[in-house]
């Protein structure tokens, strides 16, 4: 065969130019990176601006873990809760912060309770501002052990970690102002004061009796929702945490986070991953969980990303301590403090720096 008769064979083109196509994609996959290639049209980007992101202590978080449990469960209307809510007014207002409180008798499904939610503002004349909450609050029994079921837990975790978290914020933005951004840290109470019990006979109605079920937990968070602490309060974005101190937690997304603030929750996963915790915060959904954050969303339409830990898959999907009188001092591991300080200071410094 010559080249002539080649060129004009139409069968054998197609078959050369299918070649080519397929070899294509492997030629410019081992293409070596530093080919020489022509000067760039534009001029390089400038690299995102620095931003220096103070060090979070986790022994200092943990110390305000210890401090809390100290006091005893902080249950609604009792004398340690009391003792606590005084002693948190006295720490924001050590690190300058303007503190408000904001009591309000809590309706719980065993009665009329005395509660208070605690709000702290880091410079209050600032228009542009940032929420970053937790409960303060500890559940008054101890429903999923199978000892003292009816006697309240120390909420270690599940209370204390978020607000160690909050407390150590506060302390560091004493030490390391931000510019041009507030802070609004919101401790709500009576969070955890819900009916959990599980009830026979239900059917048709059983919606309707799980929707009513679910407004008598995060009784603090609803209250302050309708009515915050100055009228028509806004931020850009709030953080809320809630379990974020105990050994082996995992911080998958939370799915109303995901489906409501799914930008920042994007963003603050991204940020977790930048710093080396993609092992802790993991990119899958994690449930949806009816938690503080719901209702802010609800009522302020202000996006909030709720990290919690959860770290199993249902029906038992938080630690083996959730609920239990094992939510203790023992299962606080400062690490996962540390983590979890670390990446909400990040979005912190950034986002007043611009680089969020
Ligand atoms: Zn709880």
């Amino acid at each position: 065969m010559t080249l002539n008769s080649f060129l004009r064979n139409k069968r054998l083109w197609l078959v050369a130019l299918l070649l080519v196509a397929l070899a294509l994609p492997l030629l410019l996959r081992f293409w070596p990176e530093n080919a020489p290639t022509s000067p760039p049209s534009s001029p390089t980007p400038v690299p995102a601006k620095q931003v220096n992101v103070p060090l979070f202590q986790a022994d200092s978080a943990f110390y305000f873990v210890e401090k809390q449990v100290a006091f005893g469960p902080r249950v609604p209307g009792t004398a340690a809760h009391k003792k606590c809510a005084a002693w948190l007014v006295k720490e924001f207002k050590r690190f300058g912060l303007e503190v408000i409180e904001q009591p309000f008798v809590a309706k719980t499904y065993f009665g009329l309770r005395d509660a208070v939610n605690i709000i702290a503002q880091y410079h209050p004349e600032r228009a542009n501002r940032i929420l970053l909450c937790a409960h303060w609050d500890s559940r008054h029994i101890a429903d999923k052990d199978s000892v003292d079921t009816d006697k309240p837990i120390l909420g270690a975790d599940d209370g204390g970690s978020g607000v160690a978290v909050l407390l150590e914020l506060a302390r560091l933005l004493q030490q390391h102002p931000l510019e041009r951004v507030g802070v609004d840290f919101v401790l709500f109470d009576a969070e955890d004061l819900g009916d959990d019990r599980t009830e026979a006979g239900q059917s048709v109605m059983l919606q309707a009796v799980q929707d009513q079920k679910t407004l008598t937990w995060c009784l603090g968070s609803q209250h302050w929702a309708r009515t915050p602490h100055r009228p028509g309060y806004t931020a850009q974005f709030g953080i809320l945490l809630d379990m974020v101190g105990a050994r082996g937690a995992l911080f998958p997304r939370e799915g109303y986070s995901a489906q409501q603030a799914p930008v920042l929750q994007n963003r603050i996963w991204a940020i977790a991953q930048e710093l080396g915790y993609g092992n802790l915060f993991i990119d899958r959904l994690g449930g949806y969980i009816t938690d503080d954050h719901v209702f802010v969303m609800r009522g302020l339409r202000i996006p909030v990303v709720n990290i919690i830990g959860i770290p199993n898959s249902p029906p038992a999907a938080f630690g083996a301590h959730h609920h239990t009188h094992r939510d203790n001092l023992e299962v606080i591991d400062r690490n996962i403090l540390g983590v979890v300080g670390h990446v909400v200071a990040t979005v912190l410094y950034r986002a007043a720096a611009g680089a969020f």
